[in-house]
């Protein structure tokens, strides 16, 4: 749209096609567009450029039209001093104001005496390039705002800037204003998208002229470089593409012997590419000015006209006042676009964030969540991954190909949060399920944990309406060179875009991280709770050590006293006593001697749960075969028989306590058991996972079902205590404890009457 530069010639020896295609990528890399556009080496024809040396202001370079406007000749004026042309008040003035900032001193309003006649000038001062640059433009223009009507002339439009409330209104009062002070037969709003490329979005024209609103143009029509200059300096105004190009005299600056520096010239010459692509465009004069965003270009203001059109130095700095003024707006009245959908978004997402502070837990949020998720968003559909499961929520892609995706990302994804309105074009296999997904954001919860939520959104084929074929045709030239060309159409050209949804706009994306924000607030929540859980059962396990304490300190020592004062009473009074006397003593002492057993059992038990497993990998052929001969030795009056099957595979525990689980349990299967050949069976299986599952089987009595969860409770026994050889009734609880904290399990299969085998699944590593 604006400085295009199109005739760079490119130094070629592979290209033999006439015609080729490049793209911007291509484009800017290879050409080298500074030459062109800060130091084009020629101006202007509205006025006249002196370059002074300071500190005396002597002239060193000058354009070549100053008679035409000054009415002395080039040659007249070079190597002279200032004072040939000014008088000595104005050059006092121009000295003192270039102390101050040049925004503030310019223009300088200067008579001059031409000849016979007295012309005014304004003339606008810059330093640059270590120089002073004067340019003089004629000020005539009776219309002219003077600049005490400034206020005036801008109060109105200002106020409207203000009221406006989405940047659809801003950019439609802006185009409407400009081009009531300028009278351009056409004022656009060219917004540059994050490609670079350019959309027309607001547009204010004459009647009979063809409209451009919604056009979009290629990257290049507006060069890096020139953009670099719109940064700067942010009005350029040509008022005649065929005007004479003015050259200056000398060529270079005599200070660096280089071409001047016209970066923030007014004056500044336009490369015969620009002219050629606003000939093309059929537009005799044009004026621009950059909108900026947050520091950065945004966009620029348009204005063309078919015939020649000059604006004057007053008119332009309103113009460019009003375009810092839009500046100034962009980012609220961005804010401001689509509010209705924005406030439904807020208000789901409030509704969603209620929902997440009354659920416990995470699963709870995503099932009274529902299609909420999509909303806050807004998404078609979405996957939670939690737990290694996959809880959708309406239109996803299957099972297989989210794992696949998943998988991708991880290796892709170094932030939180991750977004693509094309995902099969940076994803191929996406292609399969566009419909469904062309459009990904996702929201990492936890990266330990892989809590992920995916949002998808279908495929949208847009259609983009360029304004003339987009693609960058180069002319090969006949000595060989390879010249780039402006486009010679403008007659709107479609293009089909495919493999992308809706752009995830950053409202939504901030849907998202607080989505994450009120989710995480729920697992520190939850964190904080089991801190607390902690905390009390940190207390009340202390408070049942002090108790175990008791129990076996301070309870063991007058029932060491009662159980020991009953044996010498039996000892030393035994004969004098009766036999029912005796009998009853017989019973204390026996009963004090179970107590004890049972006080030491819960001593045990009790620490059981607290004291740090010391864990190692465990050969369990070894471990088994010495608590088969422990269990023997402890019971030579009876007959069994204990078999192995070779090659148990180890096991990652606590030795000592593993000992403990095998010894009860092949003790009980002895113990229980009627039979004559009485036999203990120990074996494994293999799992899917790097565990196993050591069973210990015998041929006793059996456990009936209703049986098989009460044997684990503590002191519980289904025998009366004199039966099968007495027992605490802790064996088998203690056996559950030490699994359970292994991180493994227990379960019980038995056959009343024929038989029991406990099953055990240890884990093989750590
Ligand atoms: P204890 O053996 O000291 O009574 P346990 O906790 O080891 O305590 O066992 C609890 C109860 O489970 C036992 O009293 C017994 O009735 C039953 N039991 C344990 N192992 C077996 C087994 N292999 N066969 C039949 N019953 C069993």
């Amino acid at each position: 749209m604006s400085c295009g530069i199109w005739d760079k010639k490119l130094e070629s020896n592979k290209m033999d096609s006439k015609e080729e295609i490049l793209t911007t990528e291509t484009v800017n890399s290879t050409i080298d567009y500074n030459e062109q556009i800060h130091i084009p080496g020629w101006i202007q024809s509205h006025g006249a450029l002196l370059v002074l040396q300071e500190p005396d202001f002597d002239i060193i370079q000058v354009s070549s039209n100053t008679e035409e406007w000054l009415n002395i000749p080039p040659e007249n004026l070079l190597r002279q001093n200032i004072k040939c042309l000014l008088e000595s008040h104005q050059i006092d003035n121009i000295r003192k104001n270039l102390a101050g900032d040049f925004e503030y001193i310019n223009p300088v309003k200067l008579s001059i005496k031409c000849g016979n006649e007295v012309k005014l000038f304004n003339c606008i001062i810059h330093r640059n390039d270590r120089v002073v640059i004067l340019e003089f433009e004629p000020s005539e223009d009776k219309s002219e705002p003077d600049f005490s009507q400034f206020y005036q002339l801008t109060l109105p439009t200002i106020n409207r800037i203000q009221k406006s409330v989405n940047l659809h209104e801003l950019c439609a009062i802006i185009v409407k204003e400009i081009r009531k002070i300028t009278g351009f037969d056409r004022v656009m709003i060219y917004k540059f998208h994050s490609d670079d490329s350019g959309e027309v979005i607001a547009e204010d024209k004459r009647e009979d002229i063809e409209a451009y609103l919604g056009l979009h143009y290629p990257a290049y029509d507006v060069p890096q470089p020139a953009r670099d200059i719109f940064s700067v300096n942010y009005l350029r105004i040509i008022p005649n593409i065929n005007s004479q190009a003015v050259e200056l005299i000398p060529k270079n600056n005599p200070l660096t012997n280089q071409p001047l520096d016209l970066s923030f010239s007014v004056l500044r010459g336009v490369s015969y590419c620009h002219l050629e692509y606003l000939h093309n465009m059929g537009v005799m004069g044009s004026m621009s000015i950059s909108l900026a965003k947050e520091g950065k270009l945004w966009g620029l203001i348009a204005c063309h006209h078919q015939s020649v059109k000059y604006i004057s130095y007053n008119k332009r700095v309103v113009c460019e006042f009003l375009g810092q003024v839009m500046s100034i707006h962009i980012p609220i009245r961005e804010q401001n676009d689509n509010l209705d959908y924005k406030v439904t978004l807020k208000s789901v997402q409030s509704e969603v964030i209620k929902i997440i502070s009354e659920s416990e837990d995470l699963l709870t949020v995503f099932r009274n969540i529902g299609s909420k998720l999509l909303t806050i968003v807004g998404a078609t559909g979405a996957v939670i991954c939690l737990e290694g499961a996959y809880h959708k929520i309406e239109k996803t892609p299957s099972d297989a190909e989210i794992t696949a995706l998943l998988n991708w990302l991880k290796n892709r994804i170094d932030t939180d949060i991750y977004s693509t309105d094309s995902l099969p074009i940076i994803y191929p296999p996406a292609k399969e399920f566009k419909e469904i997904a062309s459009g990904l954001l996702v929201q990492e919860i936890a990266k330990v944990q892989e809590i992920y939520v995916l949002w998808f959104r279908p495929e949208v084929s847009q259609t983009v309406n360029w304004a003339g074929n987009p693609e960058y045709p180069i002319e090969i030239e006949s000595d060989g060179t390879m010249k780039l060309c402006p486009r010679k159409s403008f007659v709107e050209w479609q293009e089909i875009v495919q493999f992308h949804s809706l752009p995830w706009q950053l409202y939504e994306i901030q849907g998202a991280q607080e989505f994450k924000t009120a989710i995480v607030g729920i697992i520190m929540r939850r964190i904080s709770e089991l801190a607390k859980i902690n905390l009390e059962l940190e207390k009340s396990n202390s408070e049942l050590d002090s108790f175990t304490y008791i129990a076996s300190h301070d309870l063991k020592e007058p029932l060491r006293g009662i159980h020991n004062y009953s044996t010498f009473l039996m000892e030393d009074y035994g004969e004098i006593l009766q036999q029912d006397g005796r009998e009853k003593l017989e019973t204390l002492v026996r009963l004090s001697q179970r107590m004890e057993d049972l006080i030491n059992a819960l001593l045990f038990f009790s620490r059981l749960g607290r004291q740090e497993l010391d864990k190692s990998a465990i050969n369990l052929n070894e471990l088994i075969a010495n608590v088969g001969e422990v269990v023997m030795a402890s019971k030579p009056d009876v007959s069994f028989e204990i078999r192995k099957m070779d090659n148990l595979p180890a096991i990652y525990g606590d030795k000592i306590l593993l000992e403990q689980v095998f010894s009860n349990l092949i003790n009980n299967a002895v113990k229980y058991n009627k039979k004559d050949a009485k036999i203990v069976e120990i074996g494994y299986k293999e799992t899917d996972e790097s565990a196993s599952i050591i069973y210990v089987k015998d041929n006793g009595i059996g456990i009936r079902e209703k049986h098989q969860e009460t044997i684990f409770k503590i002191f519980k026994r289904l025998h009366g205590q004199d039966k099968y050889g007495g027992g605490t009734g802790v064996g088998l609880t203690i056996v559950k404890k030490i699994i359970e904290r292994h991180g493994g399990q227990i379960w019980l299969e038995s056959n009343y009457g024929e038989g029991t085998t406990f099953y055990l699944k240890l884990w093989n590593q750590e």
